[in-house]
């Protein structure tokens, strides 16, 4: 299996961050986006990334050129596939979204292409479960700022086969990140962990334990935590935090990752963290 042409779908945080990293390992990237001003506004941001990578010379002018070269940007997905040997689908996190666009990448693409989902927990082999290609579905979990963060977990729906799991493995490798499998199962092992502890530290907050200051002093000198949990809950988006944690209540009817009330409160609320200005620290 030989990947050479790949598509991206979703231009927003990941997205672009993702087809920055595709392009600069060689790889040929359309991106793809419904929204024009999304295309523009990441074609800018990856550009921007660049020419840092270049001050800091990291990379070569001519690099940069290159890299930029082989992105291309597209506002029809279904005009934009047919050539691709991987897809990886960065769109927002919503189930029948990505259904309805995984329906499609199975109608208009080659049939031996890789059909990858950037999701963060939405189950891998539910999303391949709509498709005629079960063995070909996987997810590739990168992390937020894709560019500088090593990680991709590399999840394994039920059906994945051993061969599309290597093919992507080495894929990761050559993008230079550090692909760790993980078997398909809600929140993966990454927000398994980390939302469990986001969810809790919120309780302190909650109970009246200590301030959202407080919580993450802790965190960060007694347990060496770069970013206290509030603080980085806030980066995550509060929405998104209580979006993981149902996936995993409704995954495993366990009240253990039941969401505080205070985070079902402050995304009724509409404080959603750094990108409302209005978070635990951010004030709106
Ligand atoms: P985002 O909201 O920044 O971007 C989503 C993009 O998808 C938008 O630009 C939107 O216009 C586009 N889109 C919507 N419908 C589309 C369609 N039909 N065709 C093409 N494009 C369409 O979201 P994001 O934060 O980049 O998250 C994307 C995915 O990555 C989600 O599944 C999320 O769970 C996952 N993820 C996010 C993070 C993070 O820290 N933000 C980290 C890891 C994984």
């Amino acid at each position: 299996m030989t990947i050479k042409k790949v598509a991206v779908i979703g231009g927003g945080t990941m997205g672009n961050g993702i087809t920055h990293v595709v392009a600069m390992s060689g790889f040929d990237v359309t991106l793809i986006d419904i929204n024009e001003s999304v295309l523009e506004r990441a074609l800018a941001t990856i550009t921007k990334n660049l020419d840092r990578m270049v001050s800091k010379e990291k990379i070569s002018a001519s690099d940069k050129d290159s890299t930029l070269g082989r992105i291309s940007t597209s506002t029809s997905m279904e005009n934009s596939v047919g050539d691709v040997d991987l897809v990886i689908e960065a769109v927002n996190e919503n189930f029948d979204l990505k259904r309805k666009i995984f329906t499609t990448l199975d109608e208009k693409t080659k049939s031996d292409c890789v059909l990858a989902s950037n999701t963060s927990s939405i189950s891998i082999t539910k999303l391949a479960g709509v498709t005629k290609r079960p063995g070909k579905v996987i997810g590739m979990h990168f992390f937020n700022p894709v560019p500088v963060m090593k990680l991709v977990e590399i999840v394994r729906g039920l059906d994945t086969s051993d061969e599309v799991y290597s093919a992507i493995e080495e894929m990761s490798k050559t993008l230079k990140k550090v692909p760790v499998p993980v078997n398909d199962s809600p929140g993966f092992v990454s927000n398994r962990v980390l939302m469990p502890m986001i969810n809790e530290a919120i309780f302190c907050v909650y109970e009246g334990v200590a301030t959202p200051e407080h919580v993450d002093e802790v965190m960060k000198l007694g347990m060496a935590h770069p970013m206290g949990p509030l603080r980085l809950a806030d980066f995550i988006g509060l929405d998104v935090c209580l979006d993981i944690l149902t996936v995993l209540y409704d995954g495993f009817k366990d009240p253990k990752y039941r969401p505080c009330p205070l985070l079902v409160q402050m995304v009724d609320a509409g404080k959603l963290g750094d990108k409302t200005g209005g978070g635990f620290y951010s004030k709106s």
